[in-house]
Order: C-alpha cells, then structure tokens, then sequence
C-alpha cells in the first residue's frame, strides 16, 4: 500500500478549490484531486447531493464517471476535499468514520473565516487521523 507524505497543489488549483468551497457556502463542498504520483493536475468539482452546511455526499454516479475517466487517463485519486462551513478544518467523527481510502488524503477547508480559508490535510487510516502536508509552490 502506498503511503502519502503530502501533496502538491499549484496556487491556480488551490485558487479553483477554494472559489468552488466558497461558491457552495453556506453548504458543504466536496471534490477529487487527482494527478501522479502526489502532484495533483486536476480538480473535480462535485456535487454535494446532501446541500448540507455539515456534511457532504457525492453523487455515486458522478464519482464513477470521474473515477474512471482519471483511471483512462493514467492517473490516481490524490485526494478528496471538501468544506466546513462553520467549522475548523479537522476531520469530523462522521469524516472519519466515512473516510475508506487510506491511501488518499483528506483537504478540510475551513470557512469560519471567509475571506481567510484554513485549509488542512490528513490522512485517516483505520480511524487515526494525522496531518500531511500540502505544498502550494515549486510544482
Ligand atoms: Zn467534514
């Protein structure tokens, strides 16, 4: 099994995360990263089919779609992210709970402040949870 250290997101992709997180305010949002190795070249914005301000759930079909389109064209699923509207960006006992790919990071993106996201990534293996890194330069 493939263990993440961290991950690389370019300020432009981090700019289109966070536009996205704060265009489904007050809702939660959610979304694939997906790239080689740990250096992430698309965004996948989802659908949160709950348009819930606490929790998110993708759309089954939709993931699917996006899931394989990422196989076809010799990526992986990096990471998942989503928001916390009125929360810090920690991963909730129901994202843990959630949480079935070990080998995929967790991007949480606080909203408590709106116009100065936090934004923190995990990874959650059998219920533990640590912090990663995510580097926004020098990719
Ligand atoms: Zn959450």
């Amino acid at each position: 099994m493939e263990i993440i250290s961290g991950l690389y997101l370019s300020q432009d992709l981090l700019d289109v995360v966070l536009s996205h997180c704060k265009n489904a305010y007050p809702f939660e949002a959610c979304g694939i990263l997906a790239g080689k190795n740990d250096i992430v070249s698309v965004v996948y914005e989802m659908d949160n089919i709950e348009r819930s301000s606490v929790s998110y759930v993708m759309d089954s079909m939709e993931q699917l779609h996006v899931m394989k389109k990422i196989r076809n064209e010799g990526m992986r699923m990096i990471a998942i992210y989503h928001s916390h509207p009125q929360s810090s960006a920690y991963p909730s006992p129901e994202d843990i709970r959630l949480a079935f790919y070990d080998e995929v990071a967790y991007v949480i993106v606080s909203l408590i402040d709106y116009d100065k996201p936090d934004i923190r990534t995990f990874r959650i293996s059998e219920g533990k949870v640590s912090e990663i890194t995510m580097k926004t330069d020098g990719c």
